[in-house]
């Protein structure tokens, strides 16, 4: 009989609020033979707090191969394996693709256990399109680099998020200014889950005082997320945007682009997006 591997399991734990631990993710913590953690030590917290007694090694992008190797000697023996970061999904900003590679190369079962995610969760509290965004994770930590980066990012057409250090989030939000221009409307989403949580959102410039006005808002963890550079005139041809603007003056928003949709043969939901942005620029 041919010998089974065991399972990895890429388990999400809590971005900073224990409650959202998911019940599936202890007791796969609790069952699996070992746990490979970004930080043994940070770790330990939330797992004494779920009673999970199983061993920890520590696992990290950085570490060497031999960690990949045992880690995958192990799986191969039958043992199976949970992959936890410090917080959030694993992988996201976070280690485990060297790994997850590695064992997937080799046949390995890799499964997701989902869970908490800080660019998801701020995505579906900041109000903005999200039918279609761009995870950028961390900018350039280089005031250059950052800058030269936003500036490659400035015509992106889809919502772009990104995970930004505290003591760098109002350099970061002065660069957007210069890369996006004052009225781009981005939303700062900090602390998620915990005690201060805020979300404000803003043209960039006005958040941007608000930002240096309050060192609060320097503190934590955070993520910014900014308005696509909108639909405007110059991204539909002239001929659609004399129809959307009849249809604009007699309807809704929404009816206006199901129609428009219907007349023009583009989608529905890039007209609405297109109206919406229109609709910003005049307020
Ligand atoms: N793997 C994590 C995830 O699934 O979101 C992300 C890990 S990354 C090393 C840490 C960054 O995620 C922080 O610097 C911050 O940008 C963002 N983050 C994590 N927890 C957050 C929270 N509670 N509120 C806002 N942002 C958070």
């Amino acid at each position: 009989m041919q010998h089974q591997s065991g399972v990895l399991y890429v388990v999400a734990t809590p971005i900073g609020n224990l409650a959202d631990m998911v019940p599936r993710a202890v007791t796969v913590l609790q069952m699996v033979n070992v746990i490979a953690c970004e930080d043994t030590r940070h770790s330990a917290r939330l797992l004494q707090h779920f009673s999970i007694e199983t061993p920890c090694v520590a696992y990290h992008d950085h570490s060497d191969d031999k960690r990949v190797e045992a880690l995958l000697s192990r799986l191969q023996a039958g043992d199976d394996v949970a992959l936890i970061s410090d917080a959030g999904t694993p992988l996201v900003s976070d280690p485990g693709y060297r790994l997850v590679r590695r064992v997937r190369e080799q046949g390995v079962k890799v499964v997701p256990v989902p869970g908490a995610c800080a660019f998801v969760a701020a995505l579906s509290a900041a109000g903005l399109p999200s039918d279609r965004f761009v995870f950028e994770g961390f900018l350039p930590a280089k005031p250059g680099a950052r800058l030269k980066q936003l500036q490659s990012l400035s015509a992106e057409t889809r919502t772009l998020i990104f995970y930004e250090a505290p003591h760098r989030v109002l350099d970061c939000v002065q660069d957007m200014v210069r890369a996006f221009g004052p009225e781009r409307e981005v939303v700062l989403a900090r602390e998620l889950s915990k005690a201060f949580e805020t979300i404000h959102g803003a043209p960039v410039a006005e958040l941007a005082r608000w930002i240096e006005a309050d060192s609060n808002q320097q503190r934590g963890e955070i993520v910014l997320l900014v308005r696509a550079a909108c639909g405007n005139d110059e991204s539909l041809d002239d001929e659609v945007v004399r129809t959307m603007e009849v249809l604009l003056a007699e309807l809704p928003l929404k009816q206006a682009a199901q129609l428009g949709a219907k007349l023009t043969g583009l989608r529905k939901n890039e007209l609405y997006q297109w109206a919406l942005g229109r609709q910003s620029d005049k307020s």
